[in-house]
């Protein structure tokens, strides 16, 4: 098999993004405002503006005198999201956000309404470098990691689209965050594990979501599992397996040539027992790879005796599977070669397939669901999400 290339490490940075309020912990927030000649109360009150109020226009601040309002704006609350574009379906229920960065880089949201919550999905980086062939993400490569302030952004943006009514059903709040849009969150691990403070901090310091609301989605990076032992942050826990095996999962997720299915699972189990938080396992179902009868009854023996949840979730389709011809060739991309021969061509499974797995992995006694998948119309379901590319098309 070709060398699978993975990209830990993001491009050297033109301009760095500004530094935001959502950038520091909130001592640091009270630190640089007195270092600037700011009382420390001053942050309080930022704290309740942009967390309480989503509001991250200090212009309309009427409780802060008006000169200071721009001194705060620049030094604290820059503009680092900009709202190009948003497309929406489920009769508006399901919405997908287009943003452009400080430096012109796009990432994409996406905010969901059930009936009993409001879920977003938010990006952690531009593109991926994880490389799994069957998510257009991962296709696009990695542009750049986003900062906590433009992924905590996002969140904001978010409850506030939530809070002023914009979705159809009238006023709601924000109740869950995953980690599932853009990006793998465990390769930005600082900016994420900053940006999950600010979401589960309680008002005025955070947004006040509950750990246990927020998913952090992984391929299995698990050093830095073992790092999110230590925070001591109940969020919970997926993780991409996609197969039991480690010969298909060397391909499907290509992380599994440093980490193996044993490994990852000991991690997540370690997590588990230091949380007491059950863990997901996520597992794209893509027909005639890794969807036959063998491995979901090898998958089934292998999560019986664990504190996992399966999640199932039908094969979207990406790029790569629609058009591959058209797909410009890695080194028009400017990256090394990749094997793209995985991918192509792949489709979700046969009905009966899908459910003859749900069957099995019942049988062994582990929990399971399918993922009731949002936004396949306007591509931004789950492996879906490829800004930059869209729009260059454009
Ligand atoms: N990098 C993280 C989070 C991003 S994706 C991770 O991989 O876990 C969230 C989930 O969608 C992952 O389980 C991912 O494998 C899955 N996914 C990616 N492409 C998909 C596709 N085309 N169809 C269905 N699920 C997909």
């Amino acid at each position: 098999m070709d060398e699978i290339k993975l990209v830990f490490d993001e491009p050297k940075q033109r301009v760095k993004p500004p530094k935001h309020f959502a950038d520091l912990a909130p001592e640091e927030r009270k630190v640089l405002a007195t270092e600037l000649g700011i009382p420390a109360y001053r942050a309080n009150q930022m704290s309740v503006h942009f967390f309480n109020h989503y509001n991250d226009d200090p212009d309309t601040w009427t409780d802060i005198p008006k000169d200071l309002r721009e001194t705060l704006a620049t030094n604290f609350i820059p503009k680092l999201i900009t709202l190009v574009k948003s497309v929406t379906t489920d009769s508006g229920k399901t919405r997908k956000d287009l943003w452009r960065l400080h430096d012109g880089v796009l990432v994409e949201s996406v905010l969901m309404r059930y009936s009993d919550r409001t879920t977003v999905c938010i990006s952690s980086q531009a593109g991926c470098g994880m490389n799994c062939p069957f998510c257009a993400t991962g296709q696009a490569g990695l542009t750049r990691n986003l900062t906590a302030g433009e992924i905590t952004a996002q969140v904001v943006a978010a409850a506030r689209i939530c809070a002023t009514g914009e979705l159809p059903g009238g006023e709601t709040r924000l109740s869950n965050v995953v980690f599932m849009g853009m990006g793998e969150p465990m390769a930005n691990y600082n900016a994420v594990m900053r940006s999950i403070r600010n979401i589960t901090t309680p008002q005025p310091d955070g947004l006040g979501i509950s750990a246990r609301s927020v998913t952090l989605s992984t391929v299995g990076l698990v050093n830095g599992i073992e790092k999110l032992i230590e925070e001591g942050i109940p969020v919970t826990l997926a993780v991409s397996l996609h197969t039991p095996d480690d010969e298909l999962r060397d391909t499907l997720v290509p992380i599994n040539s440093r980490w193996k299915v044993k490994e990852v699972l000991a991690a997540a189990d370690k997590y588990e027992a230091r949380t007491g938080r059950r863990y997901s396992i996520e597992y794209a179902l893509i027909r005639d790879i890794n969807d036959q009868a063998w491995r979901a009854d090898l998958l089934g023996r292998l999560l019986k005796n664990r504190n996992a949840h399966v999640n199932l979730i039908p094969l979207n389709p990406t790029p790569g599977s629609k058009w591959t011809a058209s797909r410009p060739s890695d080194e028009a991309l400017g990256r090394e070669a990749v094997h793209l021969e995985p991918g192509v061509g792949w489709t979700a499974s046969r009905p009966s397939d899908e459910a003859e797995f749900v069957r099995t992995l019942e049988s062994y006694g582990v929990p399971v669901t399918v993922r009731d998948t949002r936004g396949r119309e306007i591509d931004g379901a789950c492996g879906q999400l490829a800004a930059a590319e869209i729009t260059s098309e454009a």
